[in-house]
């Protein structure tokens, strides 16, 4: 997710946040200080990060359980409202994305529940309306807003979970694309919902919360509907065709001349029998020139085990491989591992943004004369 940085790796998931949810820190951390001065600063932000802290368990508690169906989640990240697991595929049956939508929900019933039950903290949700103030008591507010972050995320509207509960409830009956379409359908008006009532209220948290699911509802169901198509289609349809690649024997400095003088910002590096051995990335190239200079082999700067699928890999697959941390390509072979095409994150994306217009019309013809047009620089 773009406006996001990365904090670290936890059990194979790397932990981002949403600079949104900095800019929402830096409102409670500033409130505190206003208010009280710097003691309550620092207990606003011991705070911070104790909540911090639950909407990483919940997301990790969506990442357990979609573990157990065999999907890994390569990373999460912080929003104000809550946090979005990035799962690699979708789960396949409802039943199973019911069950890795409640798991996070589930996660902060049972840190609310210790929190009161063992810790002793007081049971009191109205101390929400003003949470930057300190008097309830530390265990009382952080009690307070685990039930918050409970009924927030079961609120039946993308992205929330509740969204994706509602989702998969109506697939039972619909197909997956028209549940998703329906459940995106009840987000976004439930956004207008909340739009309205932040207008009224004078409520800019409303607002924002409500331009948020909005966009968010919106883009769910394009991807979705997208993810649905590559089910039925061959990588060979959305690769790239027309490329520029680098020989075995180039330098980086040809590489570079190649790179000026081309739109590419990758080229894959072939062996004689067009065997793909890497792909070198502009900032692969750039970090190679300013360390050992223009006559370092291109085969000394590229990532050196490139993954590779056959032709005939169902595209979501092959996306699904692209999801894996420091896999921005992927090349895609023939029955002799001969490089025919490729895909990247970049020309997912832009399929993403085009749609099915952007798709190749019909599969490519077999390499040789009438074949990809790969040029070749050695
Ligand atoms: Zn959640």
């Amino acid at each position: 997710m773009a406006w996001s940085i990365s904090l670290g790796t936890v059990f194979g998931s790397e932990i981002r946040i949403h600079l949104t949810f900095l800019v929402l820190l830096a409102w409670i951390g500033i409130a505190q200080y206003t208010q009280g001065g710097a003691a309550a600063a620092l207990d606003g932000v011991l705070f911070v990060i104790a909540v911090f802290g639950c909407v990483v368990l919940h997301e990790l508690g969506h990442a357990m359980a979609a573990r157990r169906y065999g999907i890994r989640t390569p990373d999460i990240t912080l929003l104000p409202i809550g946090g979005l697991a990035r799962l690699e595929r979708f789960p396949e049956k409802p039943i199973e994305e019911i069950v890795i939508a409640l798991a996070g929900p589930a996660v902060n019933v049972v840190i609310a529940t210790f929190l009161i039950l063992v810790l002793g903290a007081a049971l009191d949700i109205t101390v929400l309306e003003a949470i930057e103030n300190p008097e309830p008591g530390f265990l009382a507010r952080l009690a307070a807003v685990n039930i918050f972050l409970v009924l927030f995320n079961l609120i039946p509207a993308f992205p929330m979970d509740g969204g994706r509960v509602l989702r998969a409830v109506l697939a039972f009956r619909h197909p997956r694309a028209k549940a998703t379409h329906m459940a995106a359908s009840i987000g976004q008006a439930l956004s207008f919902g909340f739009g309205f009532l932040g207008l009224m209220t004078g409520n800019p948290i409303l607002v924002f919360i409500a331009i948020f699911v909005y966009l968010a509802a919106a883009a769910e169901s394009g991807s979705t509907e997208l993810m649905q198509l590559a089910r039925r289609l061959r990588v060979d349809r959305a690769m790239i065709t027309h490329f520029e690649s680098l020989g075995t024997g180039a330098t980086v400095g040809q590489a570079a001349d190649l790179l000026i003088g081309t739109t590419q910002k990758e080229f894959p590096v072939l062996d004689g029998a067009n065997r793909l051995r890497g792909f070198l990335t502009r900032d692969r190239m750039i970090v190679a020139l300013r360390t050992r200079g223009p006559s370092t082999p291109v085969l000394d700067a590229i990532d050196p085990e490139p993954r590779v699928v056959p032709v005939s890999t169902r595209l979501d697959k092959a996306i699904g491989e692209m999801q894996a941390p420091g896999t921005p390509f992927i090349g895609v072979v023939d029955a002799d591992q001969r490089l025919v095409g490729y895909i990247s994150q970049e020309n997912v994306a832009e399929m993403m943004m085009l749609g099915t217009s952007a798709l190749h019309p019909t599969p490519p013809a077999p390499p040789g004369p009438t074949g990809p047009h790969i040029a070749r620089r050695d």
